[in-house]
């Protein structure tokens, strides 16, 4: 795209918006780079004449462009998104207007991978119990009671894509039998594919969540999926809470329905649920892929999006819903 005489230069100031808070050094160099406008959270305060300015919004898989914000941004044409996950876009709206959305892809997928492989040696291994139990002397007088083998056990791998095959070639050097589920079977794979979620819970010893968030997946793994686990199986999720149905999953433990959960994303972030703060459930404060290494790759990445928008380059990774725009 070209800036004309009626569309400000990427420098005039408002021409590039944040929405929500964003990881310091990048919001450091937007600012360096452009002369950035921070939206309010509530989009009622945002003035129409400064809404008018805005032609890039640069937010965070957790805050995203809502449906009512990008409403009220007549001149939007970028959406730059840190993170993968952009559920929280309206990426309808968004190709109905032609504005373009970027993510952050297979630059965050090792860490996450390796995440959703730490939740699962904890859920069988319980090294994050034990070691309280160290920390609170109870080792003194007495042992940590036994555990389960991961090692040779079967991971159900719910979303094989870019995060869900990294979570299986690690779980496969652990000698997991793997079967996965996807709408569409994955070419060039040697797993198995199982075509519903019941039936890969049913099957599985820990079902791992990797599918995308968003109305298309919420609960999907509902209680009829939970239950299909039985007492002997886990649930780990390190994809979106709204995969899950959080109250069946804390019915299905709080009757010892499945065997215990390990969970990196919530419903409603950054509240947990106090039922959910259980012995048998190990929990994380959705930090998949928070390390400085991974973080700082996915602010190069968001910010050369929004380079390549603004001086009319190719975009580097446009969300596949871009192929209609
Ligand atoms: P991806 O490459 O797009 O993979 C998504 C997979 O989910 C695909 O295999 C897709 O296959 C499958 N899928 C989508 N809808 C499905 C459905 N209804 N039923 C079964 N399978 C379905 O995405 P990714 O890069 O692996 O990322 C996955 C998600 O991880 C992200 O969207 C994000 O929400 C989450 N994430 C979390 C963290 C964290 O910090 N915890 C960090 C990064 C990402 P089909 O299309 O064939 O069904």
């Amino acid at each position: 795209m070209t800036n004309s005489p009626d569309r400000p230069s990427p420098m005039a100031p408002g021409t590039v918006a944040q929405a929500g808070p964003l990881l310091d050094s990048l919001e450091r160099m937007l600012k360096d780079e452009y002369s950035v406008v921070r939206l309010p959270d509530d989009v009622e305060s945002l003035d129409p004449a400064e809404a008018a300015k805005v032609r890039a919004v640069v937010t965070s898989g957790r805050v995203g462009v809502p449906s009512a914000l990008m409403a009220a941004l007549p001149n939007l044409e970028i959406v730059t998104n840190f993170g993968v996950g952009y559920d929280t876009t309206d990426v309808a709206q968004a190709v109905a207007r032609g504005i373009r959305v970027t993510n952050t892809p297979d630059v965050l997928t090792d860490c996450v991978a390796d995440t959703a492989l730490a939740l699962m040696l904890d859920v069988f291994r319980r090294f994050g119990a034990s070691e309280r139990f160290l920390r609170d002397g109870e080792w003194e007088s007495r042992g940590f009671p036994l555990t389960r083998r991961f090692s040779g056990s079967t991971v159900g791998v719910l979303g094989l894509g870019r995060i869900g095959q990294a979570i299986a070639r690690r779980a496969a050097a652990f000698d997991a039998t793997i079967l996965y589920t996807t709408r569409r079977p994955v070419e060039g794979v040697a797993w198995e594919h199982v075509a519903s979620a019941v039936d890969l819970a049913r099957r599985s010893d820990v079902l791992v969540v990797a599918v995308p968030g968003g109305a298309a997946t919420e609960n999907l793994v509902d209680a009829e999926v939970i239950r299909a686990l039985g007492p002997d199986g886990y649930l780990v999720n390190i994809a979106r809470g709204s995969v899950v149905d959080e109250d069946a999953l804390v019915a299905a433990l709080e009757s010892g329905e499945i065997a215990g959960a390990g969970l990196d994303v919530f419903a409603h972030e950054p509240h947990v649920p106090e039922r959910l703060i259980r012995d048998d459930v190990t929990l994380l404060p959705h930090v998949g892929s928070g390390t400085h290494e991974t973080r700082n790759d996915m602010r190069d990445l968001t910010l050369a999006n929004l380079r390549a928008h603004l001086a009319g380059d190719p975009l580097p990774t446009p969300v596949p819903e871009m192929a209609a725009v």
